[in-house]
Parts: C-alpha cells; sequence; structure tokens
C-alpha cells in the first residue's frame, strides 16, 4: 500500500499516416514537450517509451512511431499486428493524406487485431486558413468506422496532452 503500481501493457500502440502529417512531432511535443519546425523524416520506425499517472496507477506504455513514406508501407504490419492501439494521423491541410489515412484504417479493418482500438486524429489544427478537411468529415468518418477522433496540433499543443490521456485511459480500460 501507498506504493504506486506500475501496470506494463502487454503490447504497445501505433501511429501511423503520410509523411509529413506530425506523428513525431506529436511523439515529441507530448515526451519532451518541445516543437521542432523542421522534424527529420523518420526512417523505417521510432520506439519511445513514456509512463503516465492516471488516476491511482501508473502506466507505462510504448509507442511505435512509423515512417509513412510507400517505401515503407510493408513494415508496417510488424508494428500494427501486435498493438493494442492505433493512432491514424491525417493532416487538416492535405485531403490526400485525409485519403490516405483511410486507406490506413481499412487496412486496419482488414489486417489488424480485431479487439484493436483505433483512434482519427487531424493535425496541425493552427492552420485553420489552410484547412481544407472538416471537422465533420473527420468526425462522421471516425463515428462510422468505431474510432475516438480528436483534432489536435503539435505545434500549438492543443489537444495533444488529451489525446495520449485518452490513448492511456482506453488501454487501462482494456487491461
Ligand atoms: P511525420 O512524418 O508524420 O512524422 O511528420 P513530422 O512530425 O515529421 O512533421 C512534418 C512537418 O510538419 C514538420 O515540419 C513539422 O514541424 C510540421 N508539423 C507537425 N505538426 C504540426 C502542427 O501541429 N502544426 C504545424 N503548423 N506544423 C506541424
Ligand atoms: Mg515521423
Amino acid at each position: 500500500q501507498g506504493q504506486e503500481a506500475i501496470t506494463y501493457r502487454p503490447s504497445w500502440w501505433v501511429l501511423l499516416g503520410d509523411m509529413g502529417t506530425g506523428k513525431t512531432s506529436l511523439v515529441l511535443r507530448f515526451v519532451k514537450g518541445q516543437f521542432l519546425e523542421f522534424q527529420e523524416s523518420t526512417i523505417g520506425a521510432a520506439f519511445f517509451t513514456q509512463v503516465l499517472s492516471l488516476n491511482e496507477a501508473t502506466i507505462k506504455f510504448d509507442i511505435w512511431d512509423t515512417a509513412g513514406q510507400e517505401r515503407y508501407h510493408s513494415l508496417a504490419p510488424m508494428y500494427y499486428r501486435g498493438a493494442a492501439a492505433a493512432v491514424v494521423v491525417y493532416d487538416i491541410t492535405s485531403m490526400e493524406s485525409f485519403e490516405r489515412a483511410k486507406r490506413w484504417v481499412n487496412e486496419l479493418q482488414r489486417q489488424g487485431n480485431p479487439n484493436l482500438i483505433m483512434f482519427l486524429v487531424g493535425n496541425k489544427v493552427d492552420l485553420q486558413d489552410k484547412r481544407k478537411v472538416g471537422i465533420e468529415d473527420g468526425e462522421q468518418y471516425a463515428k462510422e468506422n468505431g474510432m475516438v477522433f480528436l483534432e489536435t496540433s503539435a505545434k500549438s499543443t492543443h489537444n495533444v496532452n488529451e489525446l495520449f490521456y485518452e490513448i492511456a485511459k482506453r488501454l487501462a480500460k482494456k487491461a
């Protein structure tokens, strides 16, 4: 008693989405509290670990941040097959990235673990004047596909903590 229990998750969660949508930036904003205007592209995939305190429990969770480039696409199943949650990220200023996100969702539905918790994230909401994907488009698509939906900005920090806490909460509930 009085000691915090660290809950080790049996599996990790994964970030998927087009290159340049801000996956790495979201993780770095959350893990290190920093934002880089010129974030170097991820090669293959990068691994992060973060410990989060949620109510009484301390939750440790592991994040695979994947590269969105087509040439790494064949690697993706390795990261999402054993994942407890998948976060599919698009950029609200790019309709193409939204279309690509939908393709990721289809792939996860076909090949991912059936209990996979899926999140849809529209990033870069700080760029309102360049918005191409309406909030209601993201909301609607997420609803149709049983996903949790959030719009975020790694730059302004909008909804970044909320996203990670939401993931931790859902993972904790599932365990
Ligand atoms: P990734 O390829 O999905 O990992 O995307 P990155 O995290 O490498 O980000 C790609 C580019 O978008 C970088 O220049 C980031 O600085 C920028 N970026 C990421 N998130 C945001 C955001 O929320 N707002 C704005 N304005 N730029 C962002
Ligand atoms: Mg990246």
